[in-house]
């Protein structure tokens, strides 16, 4: 059977409750056990793919083509255990599922209700996240505050399963914040003591307080919070704010979290092997070099919404002995008449995943630029679509080439919707999720993996138009991967240049602290050469 933790947020939003989950997730793993992780998000959107990356951050994507939440990532960079569409869920989800079900006539004529009809269907999705894992522990953090009116119904669905499986079985972890008073030198503990309160007066006790701090927490404070919030002294546990996320996972072991939890849980304790992680942190710590990487994006004010791609590049930095410093590179400003000045600090130049055309012309730019000069270059999704537009503008001089995703009428749209593909609309139509993708002998690419076949996750509606394969080919852009069949092109690149590579897949959601991507690790490697 499935025990689960479940991790709600108290006083403030942001208190990476994402990553206190994750952390704990690999504390639990190293000591042995299966642990799968879940979120529910309280938004009415089916599911993020549709909202613009200022309001979520990143969408992030699950082998299995599920478009979460970017806590996701977090769960599978610490966890190292890939995820599902089981392990997102939002109300919006809840409703449509519940709605569909009364206009099927499933509830056999009842009064539908948010409890039991909303907030059963809110358990059945966190019992199918053990049942399909068969994880020993599932972690289900609950997005917001304790006290948003949305949350409600979840917490009373996880109120009502600590009944239903035992509360032996669960253990309820509430993050909150300990502020520190500058002005009187004082932690205060108020706010927590009132989060706390109103969980209580949901009907949820929690066993763990987890309070976040950017100063050591004193003794009596703990002590304070032990009291007001009824929970033992080695309860309250301190979560310090970190130089370097990957640390978390070493202080919160510190502070025993996860031995407290195996205890209320009535899991053995046993001694966990962090020894990866450690040699992880090791190298991070040992890290002397530094490189510079312009990431050319159009969302660069939010750093979030590149999450994935910054954890990637930090962590092909760790394997590579260097501090990866991101110029975050605004493309809405980004024109031929500046990119000398905005891109000669660049030792690497990355174009990310994006949709729309706002900002595309300064992406070409880029392109262009790290290919005259021979500037390391990863293109991504988007990325890559741009590097081949470039390439049909300026090497093979169509002017007008593009994606007909941006420019309707272009005479030569190398990246095209394929044939089956017209007439859909937006949301839940994308080529989303694991896809193969078979290597080309001699491409740089399969140097870099080191194997024929690979396969990497998608997000995205448009191709590379095959129309225009055999031309482009002839002008010297290297097909270096595509789908089994060959019918979809999945990766270029430039093979007169040091490192130029484009892939129609995101790489940058299977990479590890502890198992860099290839292909970051590479492009790292490549840019260093050049700083
Ligand atoms: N907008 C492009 C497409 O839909 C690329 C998507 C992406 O970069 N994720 O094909």
């Amino acid at each position: 059977m499935t025990k689960y933790i479940f991790v709600t947020g108290g006083v403030v939003s942001g208190l990476g409750k994402g990553i206190t989950a994750a952390s704990l997730g690999r504390l639990l793993k190293a000591r042995g056990y299966k642990v799968t992780a879940q979120k529910l998000d309280p938004y009415i959107n089916i599911d993020p793919g549709t909202m613009s990356p200022y309001q979520h951050g990143e969408v992030f994507v699950t082998e299995d083509g599920a478009e979460t939440d970017l806590d996701l990532g977090h769960y599978e960079r610490f966890i190292d255990e890939n995820l599902n569409r089981y392990s997102n869920l939002t109300t919006g989800k809840v409703y449509w599922n519940v709605l569909n079900k009364e206009r099927n006539g499933e509830y056999l004529g009842q009064t539908v209700q948010v409890i039991p009809h909303i907030t059963n269907e809110i358990k059945s999705f966190i019992y199918n996240v053990g049942a399909h894992s068969g994880a020993d522990v599932a972690i289900t953090e609950i997005g917001g505050t304790t006290g948003d009116i949305e949350s409600q119904p979840f917490i009373e669905a996880i109120r009502q399963i600590s009944m239903e499986i035992g509360r032996e079985n669960c253990c309820f972890i509430h993050v909150t914040l300990v502020p520190y008073i500058a002005g009187s030198c004082e932690f205060k503990s108020k706010p927590t003591q009132h989060s706390v309160r109103e969980l209580q007066g949901m009907g949820i006790r929690p066993d763990v307080i987890v309070a976040r701090v950017d100063e050591p927490l004193p003794e009596e404070i703990r002590e304070k919070i032990a009291m007001f919030c009824n929970v033992g002294r080695d309860c309250v546990v301190e979560n310090r704010t970190l130089p370097l996320l990957y640390e978390a996972p070493v202080m919160l072991e510190k502070e025993k979290l996860a031995s407290t939890v195996c205890r209320i849980l009535g899991l053995a304790d046993r001694e966990p092997d962090l020894s990866d992680w450690h040699r992880m942190l090791g190298q991070a710590a040992s890290r002397a070099r530094s490189v510079k990487i312009a990431l050319c994006g159009k969302y660069v004010r939010l750093h979030d919404a590149y999450l994935s791609v910054a954890e990637a590049l930090t962590h092909a930095g760790f394997e590579n002995g260097a501090r990866v410093e991101i110029l975050w590179t605004d493309t809405e400003k980004l024109t031929e008449e500046n990119a000398e000045k905005v891109l000669r600090e660049a030792d690497g130049i990355l174009v990310p995943g994006g949709f729309g055309n706002r900002g595309v012309e300064g992406k070409l730019v880029a392109a262009k630029y790290a290919r005259e000069k021979d500037i390391p270059f990863l293109g991504i999704c988007l990325g890559m679509q741009i590097a081949v537009i470039e390439f049909a503008r300026n090497v093979v001089g169509w002017a007008d080439a593009a994606s007909s995703e941006f420019a309707k009428n272009s005479s030569h749209p190398v990246i095209d919707l394929m044939p089956d593909q017209h007439g859909v609309k937006m949301g839940g139509t994308m080529r989303l999720g694991a896809y193969p993708c078979a290597v080309q002998n001699g491409t740089l690419l399969e140097n870099l993996y080191g194997a024929s076949l690979i396969s990497e996750r998608h997000r995205h509606r448009y191709e590379f138009n095959n129309e225009y394969r055999e031309e482009l080919q002839e002008k010297g852009l290297c097909i270096s991967g595509v789908s089994p069949d060959g019918k979809l092109v999945e990766a270029v690149e430039l093979p007169e240049k040091r490192f130029y590579v484009g892939v129609q897949f995101h790489p940058e959601f299977k990479s590890r602290p502890n198992a860099p991507h290839p292909l970051f690790a590479g492009f790292i490697r490549a840019a260093l050469k050049n700083s």
